[in-house]
């Protein structure tokens, strides 16, 4: 079972796809976590990619497509957060791994601001919060294992635009890629968490390779 998350920067698709996972049993693989990790070990593939990431714009192709195609080598069952971004990755992503549902969440631009630039996540496991929408018990403490939240070097004012665009040109047009044999289900990405998290659930049932 694969399932991607689709949708613009700030959406809620690693907050979303957390859920999703814990509720299906499903693996959750974001590559951005998965970029973020290589860069604070500096490997090669961390120095390859922080570049196009400290800039706010996507990493080659090539580069995703093979760290991706590694992560799920073993497994069956993912939910895919931020991976597809272009066509050539959904291509590429067919031929190792068929997208059984697409799910697009959408939210206008001012939220994403507002989501991006107030967003904070742990130093250490990649836990997100949000100053005054998802607060952490204590100020600047992740919940769950006591780290220091920082604010990502890319949610600045001036590179959340630069992602936004790159959004609207390079990933938005997977929409009509999955809409083409309907695999898409669009969302409504506003309000709570949890409505969202409905939302998705309800979208997701009639998938007939998932539970309901
Ligand atoms: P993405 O992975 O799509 O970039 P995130 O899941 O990291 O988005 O969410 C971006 C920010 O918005 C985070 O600070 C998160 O806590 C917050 N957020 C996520 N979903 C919601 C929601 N439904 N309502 C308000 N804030 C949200
Ligand atoms: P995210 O955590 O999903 O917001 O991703 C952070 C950054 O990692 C992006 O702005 C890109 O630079 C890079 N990145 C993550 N996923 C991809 C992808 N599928 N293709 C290209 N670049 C990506």
């Amino acid at each position: 079972v694969i399932v991607v998350l689709l949708g613009p920067p700030g959406a809620g698709k690693g907050t979303q796809a957390v859920r999703l996972a814990r509720a299906l049993d499903l693996e959750h693989v974001s590559t951005g976590d998965l970029f973020r990790d290589h860069l604070r070990r500096r490997t090669d593939l961390g120095e390859a990619a922080e570049s196009y990431m400290r800039a706010g714009d996507l990493v080659p192709d090539s580069i995703v497509t093979a760290m991706v195609r590694e992560r799920v080598a073993d497994g069956t069952r993912f939910v895919l957060d931020g991976f597809p971004r272009t066509l050539a990755q959904a291509q590429e992503l067919e031929s190792f791994a068929p997208v059984d549902a697409a799910v697009l969440i959408t939210v206008p631009d001012d939220v994403l601001r507002a989501r991006l630039t107030g967003r904070r996540v742990c130093a250490v496991g990649g836990h997100v919060y949000h100053v005054t929408e998802h607060p952490p018990r204590e100020a600047g403490v992740c919940d769950v294992d006591g780290s220091l939240l920082i604010q990502r070097e890319d949610d600045t004012e001036e590179t959340v635009s630069r992602r936004l665009e790159v959004y609207r040109e390079q990933t938005r047009p997977l929409r009509d890629y999955y809409a083409l044999d309907s695999r898409l289900l669009e969302i409504d990405g506003t309000g709570s968490v949890e409505t969202v998290a409905r939302r998705m659930a309800a979208a997701l049932g009639g998938i007939p390779a998932l539970p309901s």
